[in-house]
């Protein structure tokens, strides 16, 4: 298909996720491309139900596990960058001129993994911890923003820290493996990724890609000391921040009765933004978000967004005039609470 509005990507699977269910029609699983030196892009596979595979996917888990490279059409933007599949997305083999990136060793050296001794171990989810569970905190629960459902949905939390003979790191487990790992557990989780915290603590989270594998050899030598001095330290996911907002961009997320493609409109009448389908329909708020810039109390700028359900307590209303007043037409100073990563606005107070 010759249409501009369809965009394509070539390079290595880094990645490929097992298919998840989806809420509604669809079925899905998430992907990572190298798309060049120092690039990644996230695709996502949807797969109407009751399906849980398509040739694409297919494809594209015999060219990750081959370590080859792919040609993948037929995809389309969202507005968070990610990029979607449909059912005439296609991946084939094609030859790329940029080399695959490899993974960190298998170092178990955890001050080299936390000074970044390691080759390949920034911008990566490629950290590789072997050690044993010192001790975990009790587990939280935490609502968190996801790009696939695009609404909060809750997810469990559990921190810890995990030490060998080489010294001791903070993790942070995420859904099952916050359920299924327990202290004294003797592991190696892969794929994990390197963070720093509001305090620029740092800390290594897993992500939906790590793996773990207990082992049942005993490791009674540890560095008991460090790890006891990091489990007393209390990492920080979310900031909280008094400031001045400065402007505000309200996106009405309406989405195409034909295609079910997201669009973005002021107007009336809405033009489905998938050339393909075109039609025109009414605008229906099926979702809002709000882009806010702020500058807190250091007088530094901060890039935040919040979603309807934050906008709904602290707004009252779901439209865009009400929120823009909300933000805009005062003097007023917010106190903001803010996932420190993903800089989406949890909590909003006015003063
Ligand atoms: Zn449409």
């Amino acid at each position: 298909m010759n249409n501009k509005r369809f965009k394509t990507l070539s390079g290595y699977w880094s990645n490929i996720s097992p298919v998840k269910e989806g809420k509604k029609n669809h079925n899905f699983a998430e992907g990572h491309i190298q798309t060049g030196m120092n690039q990644e892009e996230k695709v996502l596979f949807f797969f109407q139900k009751p399906n849980t595979t398509s040739a694409a996917y297919e494809n594209a888990l015999t060219a990750c596990r081959e370590k080859k490279s792919s040609l993948v059409s037929g995809l389309s933007e969202d507005s968070e960058g990610c990029f979607l599949t449909c059912r005439t997305t296609e991946i084939k083999p094609k030859a790329v001129i940029f080399e695959r990136r490899k993974s960190s060793n298998e170092t178990t050296d955890l001050n080299a993994i936390v000074n970044n001794d390691v080759d390949g171990i920034l911008n990566d989810d490629t950290v590789t911890i072997t050690g044993r569970i010192f001790k975990l905190h009790n587990q939280t629960i935490i609502k968190k923003f996801d790009s696939t459902k695009q609404s909060k949905i809750d997810k469990v939390c559990r921190g810890g820290v995990i030490a060998n003979e080489t010294g001791a790191l903070i993790i942070m487990l995420w859904e099952n493996l916050a359920k299924e790992i327990v202290e004294n557990d003797n592991i190696t989780l892969k794929h994990m990724r390197k963070m720093v915290d509001a305090n620029g603590i740092t800390f290594f989270s897993s992500t939906f890609r790590t793996e773990f594998t207990k082992s049942t050899t005993e490791l009674s030598n540890y560095d008991e000391e460090g790890a006891q001095e990091l489990f007393d330290v209390k990492v920080q996911l979310f900031k909280e921040t008094v400031c001045v907002v400065e402007s505000v961009v309200v996106d009405i997320n309406t989405v195409c009765p034909r295609c079910k493609t997201k669009c973005t409109s002021d107007e009336r009448i809405v033009t489905c933004s998938n050339s393909a389908c075109g039609a025109s329909f009414k605008r229906k708020t099926n979702s809002i978000r709000a882009d806010i810039t702020a500058r807190d109390d250091k007088n530094e700028c901060l890039y935040l967004t919040a979603y309807q359900d934050v906008l709904g307590e602290s707004a009252g209303e779901i439209d865009k005039d009400t929120i823009i007043d909300f933000f805009m037409d005062n003097d007023d100073k917010f106190k903001i609470m803010y996932h420190f990563r993903s800089k989406v606005i949890e909590k909003i107070q006015s003063n």
